[in-house]
C-alpha cells in the first residue's frame, strides 16, 4: 500500500481544504513553529482510526475541528481523506480512499471507497497493511524516548505491527467470541433436545 494523497478540511489549523501529495521517495514538510506540521501527521493518524483524543493533543475528539480564530468562526465539522495505491487485484481494485468525518457533538463516521464502514473495519485495513494510527513508522515528537523506555510487551506490539500481524489478533478475538456464543447455543440446544426425549 502506497499513500498518495491526504486531503484535509476543517481539521485543526487546516480550516480551508488542503491537499498533501505524497510522491514516491521522501516527502518533507517544512515551516515555522506552529504552522501545522504535526497537525498533518495527526491527520494521517486520525483518518487511520485514532480513537484517543489525548493522542491528538486534545481533551475531546471535537477538538480536532477548527476552533475559530480572530476573524474566522469555528467549523461544524472536520474531514480527512487518505488515498492509497494498493494491489490492482485486491478488493479495492488498486485504489483505496478512506474518509473520516467528525461533526461537532455527533462523533465520527468512516467511508471506504464511498461505502459507510465501522472504525474497526478501517483499523483492520491498515493493520493488515502493517500500518495504522499506532504504527511505529509514525514518529512524532517525544516518541523516540517512549520507544527507548517501552516495556517488553509494548516493544513486542511494535514488532507485531511492523510484521503486519496486529490485525490477526483482532480477528482471533472476534473468532473466540463467536466460538463462545456458538458453544452457548449448542448447550441450549442440547437442553432443548433433552426436554423433547
Ligand atoms: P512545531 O514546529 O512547533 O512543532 P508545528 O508546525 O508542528 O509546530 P502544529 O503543532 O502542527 O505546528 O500546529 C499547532 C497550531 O495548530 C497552533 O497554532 C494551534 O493553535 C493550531 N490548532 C490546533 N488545533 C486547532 C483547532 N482545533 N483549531 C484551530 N487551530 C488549531
Amino acid at each position: 500500500m502506497h499513500f498518495q494523497r491526504l486531503k484535509l478540511s476543517g481539521f485543526k489549523s487546516f480550516v480551508e481544504p488542503a491537499e498533501l501529495r505524497i510522491e514516491p521517495g521522501l516527502t518533507g514538510v517544512v515551516g515555522p513553529n506552529g504552522c501545522g506540521k504535526s497537525n498533518l501527521l495527526e491527520a494521517l493518524r486520525w483518518v487511520m482510526g485514532e480513537a484517543s483524543a489525548r493522542a491528538m493533543r486534545g481533551s475531546g475528539m471535537d477538538d480536532v475541528i477548527f476552533a475559530g480564530s480572530g476573524r474566522r468562526p469555528p467549523r461544524a465539522f472536520a474531514e480527512v481523506a487518505l488515498t492509497a495505491k494498493t494491489d490492482p487485484d485486491d478488493q479495492w481494485g488498486g485504489e483505496l480512499e478512506v474518509v473520516r468525518r467528525i461533526e461537532r457533538g455527533a462523533g465520527s463516521a468512516y467511508r471506504v471507497n464511498g461505502r459507510d464502514v465501522r472504525a474497526k473495519d478501517v483499523g483492520l485495513i491498515f493493520a493488515d497493511a502493517a500500518t495504522g494510527a499506532h504504527s511505529p513508522a509514525l514518529v512524532s515528537q517525544g516518541r523516540i524516548a517512549a520507544v527507548i523506555a517501552a516495556k517488553p510487551a509494548e516493544r513486542r506490539m511494535m514488532l507485531e505491527e511492523a510484521a503486519g500481524i496486529a490485525g490477526l489478533h483482532v480477528r482471533r478475538r472476534d473468532a473466540e467470541q463467536k466460538l463462545r456464543a456458538t458453544e452457548a447455543n449448542l448447550g441450549r440446544l442440547e437442553d432443548l433436545m433433552a426436554g423433547l426425549d
